[in-house]
């Protein structure tokens, strides 16, 4: 393998990574680099271990994302869907799975592999009936999945239809790498239709920027106009479903935005043309929120005065 090197690449995540915190950005993106080698230093192993982490909201968008995954592939496959018994019982038994091991830190010794939550990092105080209701909004994601009126068009999609299933791909704007996922893509008559699941609560935030990202990739990997895309946001906690034409969505204004977004990102560095960002260029947020639930807090010169600044 070749000497791995931090490519400077936009995404939606980024972006929001920087407008929460910028130190918690740079931790994230640049002071990470390299940990996953036992060999880096001790600093960057940690941050590259509290990268990993996830808080317990999004822990849960993560297992409901991966199961639904695993469902679309096998429908894909066989035109059907295991019993939803089953399926329930192995998501349980993926959440107790994941609580023990973060508990028991087990993705100190490998952070990739086994799930970590801040809220066991930092040993905040969630009650078992928080846990609970978690593990139960996870189930209803599921339950509500198996009762959505799409599942009919998705069963009798033919194998060639579907397009793409949860894969990191990529797309330019202005010479720079664009990172998307899209949930779930099929064809459907003269249309693209993309699936994005949402498994918060809240129906109400706008999405039109991910929207039209996702709407721009589609139209530039498949060579369609955008009045050929339709995307479908998916409230998995109520099976409600909100619709955007790709025609309606301002996808200038979204362009203009991530290209703002990119030169922002750009002006931060020390040296762009090496991609290389000095820790102290960063500053922290001042919104005690954002630190409750960051990853990095332990590490946090904001927390930890006389650290590195
Ligand atoms: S602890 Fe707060 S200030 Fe420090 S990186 Fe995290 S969000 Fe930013």
């Amino acid at each position: 393998m070749g000497i791995l090197r931090n490519e400077f690449s936009w995404s939606k995540s980024r972006n929001e990574t920087l407008q929460s915190c910028p130190r918690r950005y740079w931790f994230h993106y640049y002071g990470s680099w390299g940990g996953w080698d036992w060999q880096s230093d001790s600093r960057t192993r940690e941050i590259y271990v509290l990268k990993q982490l996830h808080n317990r909201f999004a822990w849960i968008g993560v297992k409901v994302h991966k199961v639904l995954e695993e469902l679309l592939q096998h429908l894909r496959k066989s035109k059907s869907l295991p019993s939803y018994q089953s399926v329930a019982e192995s998501l349980q038994n993926r959440l107790r799975q994941d609580y023990r091991d973060s508990r028991d830190a087990n993705y100190r010794v490998r952070p990739k592999r086994f799930m970590g939550l801040v809220e066991h990092e930092y040993q905040l105080p969630v009650n078992n009936e928080e846990w609970r209701t978690l593990a139960n909004q996870a189930q209803i994601c599921v339950k509500n999945f198996y009762q959505l009126p799409i599942l009919n068009q998705l069963k009798n999609l033919d194998p060639s239809e579907w397009l793409e299933l949860e894969e990191l791909n990529s797309f330019q704007i202005d010479g720079c790498k664009i990172w998307v996922s899209l949930d779930a893509c099929y064809r459907s008559d003269n249309q693209i239709v993309l699936l994005d699941w949402k498994t918060g609560k809240s129906e109400k935030a706008d999405h039109s920027l991910q929207m039209g990202i996702y709407a721009m990739y589609a139209s530039e990997k498949w060579g369609i106009q955008p009045n050929q895309i339709l995307l479908k946001e998916v409230f998995l906690t109520t099976g409600k479903t909100r619709e955007y034409e790709g025609k309606s969505l301002d996808l200038e204004g979204v362009q203009n935005y991530v290209t703002d977004s990119i030169k922002k990102m750009l002006t931060l560095l020390s040296r762009p043309e090496q991609n290389q960002a000095d820790e102290s260029d960063f500053g922290f947020t001042e919104d005690m929120t954002q630190c409750t639930l960051c990853n990095f807090r332990k590490l946090c010169p904001k927390w930890h005065s006389g650290d590195t600044e």
